[in-house]
């Protein structure tokens, strides 16, 4: 506001007076305007004496001319110049008057007098003026007449001194009038100031004081009615009225204080609440612009605060629908368009700065002033993932619990129902409506209620009890074979507030528990039967091959002698017979050797165990195979194998059939065997590895059965070997397999327990 100053009258004179104080101005003022006044009277006073002196000196020397000029027309008319003279001399009365003059009508000087002391100062010729005033002299001529006839002129010069000492003489009273008025001005207006500058100072005062102290209360003393009286009125209505406003101000202030302390903590509060609020809050201005988001906006979005600020919504809050991919409208447009609070629909995916797809739930509002215009927006949304997987893994339990065949119940702890699923409607016949608010022991067959009781005792201490296998009485009052886990449903707590039950119908499954527990015992005795009816076999086998040895060997022998002793009597077909009985003889020997090694590993169960150096079995093996070693040129490698406790009878066999076989089914190439063992998952594990024709990978397990051969009468074998070495590894809890392409060879593997595995099965 522009301070307007009012002008009145004339303005005050500058310089050192203005700044004077007032009782001094005062002072100066009357003192100034008496001596002015003395002066201007003093000085009119001189000039007005001045005035009527010279009147009056000009009439008074005209009135003596005339008496002088009317004394001395006698002189004149008779030509008597020393009684003219005369007559002037009495004029030395009048010392001013320095020279008089009688000068004849024809003109010539007639008489003169000068005053004492000093020489006659006459003009020649009469003066041609009457009255003439120069600044130190005052000349008079007077025409001198006798019975109006002119005679002369006579002529006074009057010096004008007088008039000087007259004005000196005014001039030092007026100094001295104005010396005592001064004075007397000084002592009146000394005292009467007071009546001016007291109240003024009053003003000055409490004006000072007020703008000192700000007290607004402080009031100026009006001494008087005048025009100070009125402006003491005025400065004290003024100051009323500043303090009044200063009150008003105050009040208004305080308010403001309060209304900004109170925004301040509405403020505080807000950010408060919205920086510890688990949703995410944006704000934006009326165009959209986000001038605000809290930590969780920051942290859901990938966008710090500092970066999102001052940035259109979209391209923050980045939003498609779940499903078709679509970039969804922002919610800040609708509402800045729509003027109303507006939400999301459910596939909502929020796209965070990082990529990162986070399914939320939001709702937008407008932001309005007190007119209702819109200021801005306020968008708030949450993460539901955790909702909605929570709400999916509950609609999977339900149906889960829906679809089981098994009966899912729940109840309080005084056993009402309080959920019943279909199985539960399935077994017990009766339906969820029926049973949900009712006492679960109407399930309880006769004499099993306090069954019942127990076991929701046992529930309420927290107990679960797993597998209980009791009756229950279906709705049409026969009885359930079923197996019962219960267990304790616990709330947030983790006090126990309820029971679970599942229950599962295993009527079927005592009947046929009861059946098949039956047929077990047959299988038993079938199975004893049968182990002893094998035994029997095995040991025909045994006995068998063993017995059958000596009488082929007869055979063979005669069959020798025959052909040897009686090479004649033996015509072509004779001899040919002969042939054919040894060399059949010869296999069958080779058939039933293999017959009673293979048996042979079953039947002497009892027979002691021994250290055994398998690197001396597989010496061993290659010099009973030394033969068609030689004949082939085989090269065998074998890297250094372990000892075992075994039976060397059980592991050359097993040696030498591999080996054997690697020989016997060779390729090309010379055979090259290599033997190798290795630690494989706590078990040994060996490998027989051949150059040989290989194994079509379909007859890869059928090699292993007996009798079972692929190559015919071609290569000569019994089909017993590879037999002979699975049964060695079963009976060592071991495993023997192979793997081989056709023309790549073949490595037979088999895998023992390790020693201490060995030594526990034996023990
Ligand atoms: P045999 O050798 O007496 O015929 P085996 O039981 O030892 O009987 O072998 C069964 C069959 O497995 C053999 O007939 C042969 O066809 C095949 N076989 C065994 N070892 C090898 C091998 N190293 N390479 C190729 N075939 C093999």
């Amino acid at each position: 506001m522009s301070n307007t100053e009012i002008q009145t009258g004339e303005q005050p004179p500058g310089g050192a007076f203005r700044d004077m104080p007032i009782k001094r101005k005062l002072m100066v003022i009357v003192m100034a305007t008496t001596t002015a006044a003395l002066i201007v009277a003093g000085a009119g006073v001189v000039w007005f004496d001045s005035l009527v002196f010279r009147d009056y000196l000009q009439r008074d020397l005209s009135v003596l001319g005339r008496i002088i000029a009317d004394a001395s027309a006698a002189a004149l008319a008779f030509d008597d110049p020393k009684t003219a003279a005369e007559t002037l001399a009495a004029l030395q009365a009048r010392t001013h008057l320095r020279s008089a003059c009688i000068y004849r009508i024809e003109g010539p000087l007639f008489a003169s007098y000068a005053r004492s002391g000093e020489a006659v100062k006459c003009p020649q010729a009469a003066p041609a003026d009457r009255v003439r005033w120069t600044p130190d002299e005052l000349m008079v001529a007077r025409t001198i007449r006798l019975q109006d006839r002119e005679l002369g002129t006579l002529a006074f010069f009057y010096d004008l001194d007088e008039i000087g000492r007259r004005r000196n003489s005014y001039s030092a009273i007026v100094l001295c009038v104005l010396v005592a008025s001064g004075f007397l001005a000084f002592l009146l207006s000394s005292r009467l100031r007071a009546v001016i500058a007291t109240p003024i100072a009053q003003l000055v005062n409490a004006t000072s004081a007020v703008s000192r102290t700000k007290d607004y209360s402080i009031r100026a003393r009006k001494l008087s009615a005048d025009e100070l009286g009125v402006l003491a009125d005025a400065v004290n209505d003024m100051l009323a009225g500043i303090q009044s406003r200063d009150r008003e101000l105050r009040e208004a202030l305080a308010d403001r204080e309060q209304a900004l302390n109170d925004a301040r903590n509405a403020r505080d509060s807000l950010a408060t609440t919205l920086a510890s609020i688990g949703d995410a809050v944006i704000s934006t201005d009326a165009e959209g612009r986000i001038l605000f988001l809290n930590p969780v906006a920051e942290s859901l979005m990938r966008w710090p605060a500092a970066e999102a600020v001052g940035k259109p919504i979209e391209d923050v809050f980045r939003i498609v629908n779940e499903y078709t991919r679509e970039t969804v409208e922002s919610p800040v447009r609708r509402v800045l368009r729509e003027g109303a609070i507006v939400g999301l629909a459910n596939s909502t995916m929020l796209l965070a700065r990082d990529g990162t797809e986070i399914p939320i739930d939001d709702s937008g509002a407008p932001i309005r002033d007190r007119d209702g215009t819109i200021l801005g927006t306020v968008l708030v949304f949450r993460d539901v993932t955790a909702r909605r997987r929570a709400e999916e893994t509950s609609h999977l339990l339900a149906a889960i619990v829906e679809s089981s065949d098994e009966a899912i119940i729940s109840a309080n702890l005084n056993g009402i129902v309080m959920s019943w699923n279909r199985g539960a409607e399935r077994i017990f016949g009766y339906s969820a409506e029926e049973m949900i608010g009712r006492s679960i022991s109407v399930m309880a067959p006769p004499g099993r209620v306090d069954e019942m009781i127990a076991i929701l005792a046992r529930i309420r201490s927290g107990e679960r009890i797993e597998e209980l296998q009791t009756l229950r009485r279906a709705r049409h009052g026969g009885l359930v074979n079923v197996s019962l886990t219960v267990s304790p449903l616990r709330d947030a707590s983790g006090a126990v507030v309820g029971v679970s039950k599942i229950a599962r119908d295993i009527t079927e499954r005592v009947r046929s528990a009861e059946r098949l527990a039956l047929l077990n015992a047959d299988l038993q005795r079938s199975n004893q039967r049968l182990a002893s009816s094998n035994e029997d076999l095995e040991r025909f086998a045994f006995i068998a091959s063993h017995d059958l040895q000596e009488p082929l060997r007869m055979i063979t022998t005669y069959s020798q002698l025959l052909a040897r002793n009686y090479p004649d009597a033996l015509d072509g077909n004779a001899g040919m017979c002969v042939r054919n009985i040894m060399e059949s003889a010869q296999r069958m020997r080779e058939l039933i050797a293999d017959l009673l090694a293979y048996t042979e590993i079953t039947a002497r169960q009892d027979e002691p165990v021994e250290a055994v150096d398998l690197n001396g079995v597989v010496e061993k093996a290659m010099q009973n195979l030394k033969a068609s070693i030689d004949e082939t040129g085989a090269v065998v490698t074998c890297d250094p194998l372990p000892s075992l406790t075994a039976r060397e009878a059980h592991f050359l066999p097993l040696f030498q059939n591999l080996i054997g076989n690697a020989i016997k089914y060779r390729g090309e190439q010379p055979p090259r065997i290599h033997i190798s063992a290795r630690d494989v998952e706590g078990q040994l594990q060996f490998s027989v590895k051949d150059n040989g024709i290989g194994i079509d990978p379909q007859y890869h397990e059928r090699i292993f059965v007996a009798f079972k051969r692929l190559h015919g009468k071609k290569i000569p074998g019994t089909g017993i070997g590879l037999a002979i070495c699975q049964r060695v590894l079963e009976r060592y809890g071991g495993r023997i397999w192979v793997e081989s392409q056709v023309g790549e060879g073949a490595t037979f593997l088999f895998t023992l327990p390790d020693m201490a595995a060995q030594k526990a099965r034996r023990a």
